[in-house]
């Protein structure tokens, strides 16, 4: 007879798909705080989930999560059905599986875009600078942006650092990309450009993590939306669903004020 307690720990059935990012049971703290409270979350591979919820829900931290950007201090994360490791080389080779754009760019400032696109290809995948260079142009043509190749970032507006960054994020060719509000820096006019090449990720079959305030956005390009209060999510579901009938008074109360005008 089997020992229940010898199980593999991988509960996964054979045969049956394993989720591309799986948390169980995430709790995160910072001091005495609880910025995270018993989070499990599966996104399945080619899944566009947005995340929504009030300001200091914990949305940014579920995203800096993913990638343990955040040390947890309980649960598990894995990543196409292999545990995060909490530190070392298997947790490098994991996280690079993980591309993320943040709100504020974060490009190298004294570099060129063409740089800030080669160098973690060349220094963290080997790749040689030649064909990091193609692949580079290649993303940058994706993005519309070719043509910037040379400029350093402060030449550009932030609809184009933001292009650039996304850019950046996939020629480490992630398996999973995981943007936090990647237009609420932006100027009103330029939020179009950004959202549009997401959108174009979403058709190709990228598996993504959106945090967003673009409701319309959420509603038209999400499979799903992850509503978080309190650093729980209280509602999951198909976006049709959560805009028309909110489960919940909190997920109520947040779209009547973010709706409203
Ligand atoms: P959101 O992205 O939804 O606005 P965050 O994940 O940034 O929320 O933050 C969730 C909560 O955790 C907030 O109350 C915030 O003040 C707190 N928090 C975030 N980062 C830190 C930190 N480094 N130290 C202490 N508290 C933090
Ligand atoms: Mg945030």
């Amino acid at each position: 007879m089997s020992d229940p307690d010898s199980a593999p720990a991988d509960p996964t059935p054979p045969g049956a798909v394993v989720p591309l990012v799986r948390l169980s049971h995430v709790s995160k703290y910072y001091g005495a705080f609880r910025a995270l409270d018993d989070v499990s979350m599966d996104i399945r591979r080619g899944e566009v989930v947005a995340v929504v919820g009030a300001s200091g829900s914990g949305k940014s931290t579920l995203c800096r999560t993913v990638n343990r950007l955040e040390t947890i201090q309980s649960g598990t994360i894995e990543i196409d059905g292999e545990r995060l490791p909490e530190e070392g080389r298997e947790l490098a080779r994991l996280r690079a599986d993980v591309g993320m754009v943040f709100q504020s760019f974060n490009l190298f400032p004294h570099r060129t875009v063409l740089d800030n696109i080669t160098l973690a290809p060349i220094r963290v995948r080997g790749i040689d600078r030649a064909e990091a260079e193609v692949t580079a142009h290649r993303l940058l043509e994706r993005v519309g942006l070719d043509d910037q190749a040379a400029k350093r970032p402060a030449q550009l507006s932030g609809g184009q650092a933001q292009r650039v960054a996304i850019a950046r994020a996939l020629a480490m060719d992630p398996k999973v990309m995981l943007f936090d509000e990647p237009t609420s820096a932006l100027d009103p006019e330029m939020i179009n450009e950004v959202l549009d090449v997401v959108k174009g990720l979403a058709a190709d079959g990228m598996t993504m993590l959106v945090v967003t305030h673009e409701m319309g956005f959420a509603r038209s390009v999400a499979d799903r939306v992850v509503f978080m209060d309190a650093g729980r999510i209280v509602e999951s579901g198909a976006p049709a669903d959560f805009f028309s009938a909110p489960a919940t008074e909190r997920a109520r109360d947040f779209l009547a004020k973010v709706l409203s005008h």
